[in-house]
């Protein structure tokens, strides 16, 4: 089996009738580039910064960060490798930050609602993340975006940075993407309104799926409701990927069920241009999609999200689609 999957390294992620789209991976820092490589991603599609700033005992300096941000981004040379900034709060504590204790951890003071509010830190980032861009294909990306306010306000907290650094003469890439996690779900039901401003979408599922049918993720007596087939988080996914390319803009997954063999064949089928994952599942993952037929998954997916339950969605894919 291994061997098999071997014999996909380099060969491009198509399904049989020719649709095309980019397997990439997650990682947590540079130390996971080597597995990123041998298994042959076509890009880092999240790099969870947040790993950068916890286990310490103090924020991360400018230049450490730009050292890790380098290293990723001329490892993966042209490839596209995709920077999401600080996603602290919620379950990722930093106890040298002291953060007050909150009733709702996951709904509370986290990711970019403190990255705005605590912009000295956040600036040291885009800082660091600017001066890297000119070594590779680096996207920048806002994780837990509610409302356009904090990207509209995000944005131009990254662009007075870039400002600064071109007054300072320092080499910027002119040419940064800047995207949005798609996690809540205000941001996807208004994701018409996003495609319009941002550059690109990729979905959090791990997120959006707890959000939508309010079930902590964390929480083991609740996880029977942590759905990621269900209808109302297919259909969400539907609209974003369905918003962004309205606007020609592309969207991605980097939630575990970009990796999940029973989502693929709907991811595909929905028209999702990049799916983000453990870099170990990659293979697997182009093996399925070169095996299923991206015309056929179309032509059914209306039936797939007018199925009424998790369940007689997952039953239905594993019936047509899993061999
Ligand atoms: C997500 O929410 O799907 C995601 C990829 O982010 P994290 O798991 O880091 O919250
Ligand atoms: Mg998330």
């Amino acid at each position: 089996r291994e061997e098999q999957l071997k014999q996909l390294i380099n060969q491009p992620s198509v399904s049989s009738d020719g649709h095309q789209v980019e397997l990439a991976a997650n990682i947590g820092s540079p130390k996971d580039l080597d597995t990123v490589l041998e298994n042959d991603a076509e890009g880092v599609g999240l790099f969870r910064t947040e790993f950068l700033y916890m286990d310490r005992d103090r924020l991360p300096t400018e230049e450490e960060q730009f050292e890790a941000y380098k290293e990723v981004l001329s490892t993966l040379d042209d490839k596209p490798v995709v920077i999401r900034t600080l996603d602290v709060g919620g379950d990722k504590d930093l106890p040298y930050l002291n953060l007050p204790e909150e009733l709702n951890p996951f709904l509370g003071f986290r990711a970019i609602r403190l990255c705005l509010e605590r912009d000295d830190i956040f600036r040291v980032q885009l800082r660091a993340l600017l001066r890297a861009s000119v070594y590779g294909n680096l996207k920048v990306m806002f994780p837990m975006v509610a409302t356009l306010e904090e990207f509209r306000e995000a944005k131009k907290i990254l662009l007075e940075e870039k400002e600064n650094l071109l007054a300072e003469e320092i080499a910027v890439n002119e040419d940064i993407e800047v995207g949005i996690m798609v996690e809540i779900p205000s941001t996807a039901v208004l994701a018409d309104q996003f495609a319009k401003e941002v550059d690109f979408f990729s979905i959090g599922t791990n997120d959006l799926i707890q959000y939508t049918l309010a079930a902590d993720r964390m929480n083991e007596n609740v996880s029977h409701l942590y759905q990621p087939y269900h209808p109302a988080v297919l259909r969400l996914i539907k609209q974003v990927i369905d918003a962004a390319h309205e606007e020609n803009k592309w969207t991605g997954m980097c939630g575990e069920m970009a990796g999940d063999e029973v989502a693929i064949p709907i991811l595909l089928g929905l028209g999702l241009d990049e799916f983000s994952m453990s870099a170990s599942t990659i293979l697997e993952a182009r093996h399925q999609i070169r095996n299923l037929n991206y015309e056929e998954i179309d032509r059914t997916v209306e039936d797939i999200l007018n199925k009424r339950t998790n369940n007689e969605v997952e039953s239905y894919i594993n019936k047509h689609f899993i061999k």
